[in-house]
């Protein structure tokens, strides 16, 4: 079976139809989104419509947990405090009760799926560098986590015996004998330095980790950005991927 991921979209709905097109022309055999299908973003309710059409999967991300109210936004920055309050109105009754049944993660055979981290999914735990992938990896009970959150895509590799190693996110084939920490970047706003929008495919029969990156109309998701009156720092970053 092959799956595609997104995740991080971010109510980026030029970024989503680009993706999913593309996807579409893979032809897997279903989609995951690992969660913050909002925020930031100006289509936060049509992402979700899209998602809800095309997921098998739909996992909480931050920002849905923001966004219900299950989380303050005290720590966050003021961009996200507006795209918080922005993007509640935004949505309808509908939207909230969908995003309430979305499930901090998801368990199958090896394989394990979550926004942020195995290690308490909804704290929303970064696994930035060796050291947070250690102490995920020891709440890891799968071999594979695949996992957003951060919008970098990057792979943290725990051999026997050995600590974890940390490598820049592209394709590979797992090793038998090793577990993984899988981040699959961000569709809707990727923050490597590499604007284009990212996800990635899984194939459970060859085990191959496939990245792809996907050029979109960034002009109008920014455009779009600026006339809801969000903050420009959030528009702007879309451009550098930063
Ligand atoms: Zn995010």
């Amino acid at each position: 079976m092959r799956i595609a991921m997104i995740s991080d979209i971010h109510g980026n709905l030029e970024a989503l139809t680009a993706v999913l097109s593309q996807i579409e022309q893979q032809e897997v055999d279903t989609i995951y989104c690992l969660g913050d299908v909002i925020g930031y973003g100006a289509d936060p309710a049509t992402c979700l419509d899209l998602v809800d059409k095309h997921c098998d999967l739909v996992l909480m991300g931050n920002h849905e947990y923001a966004v219900i109210g299950y989380l303050s936004t005290e720590s966050y920055n003021d961009s996200a405090k507006i795209s918080v309050k922005w993007t509640q109105a935004a949505l309808s009754d509908r939207h909230i009760q969908l995003i309430k049944g979305f499930p901090f993660d998801h368990a199958k055979d090896d394989l394990y799926f979550v926004h942020a981290s195995p290690n308490n999914p909804g704290r929303w735990h970064y696994i930035l560098d060796t050291k947070q992938a250690a102490v995920a990896f020891e709440h890891l009970k799968q071999r594979l986590c695949f996992c957003g959150h951060s919008h970098v895509p990057a792979i943290f590799a725990e051999s026997p015996g050995g600590p974890p190693r940390e490598k820049v996110g592209h394709d590979f084939v797992p090793n038998e004998d090793t577990r993984y920490i899988i981040n699959i970047g961000s569709t809707g706003q990727p923050r490597d330095y590499d604007p284009r929008a990212c996800f990635v495919t899984f194939d459970t029969d060859t085990s191959d980790v496939v990245y792809t990156r996907v050029e979109y109309d960034i002009a109008t998701a920014q455009r779009k950005m600026l006339d809801a009156g969000l903050p420009g720092f959030l528009s702007e970053r879309l451009a550098v991927g930063r």
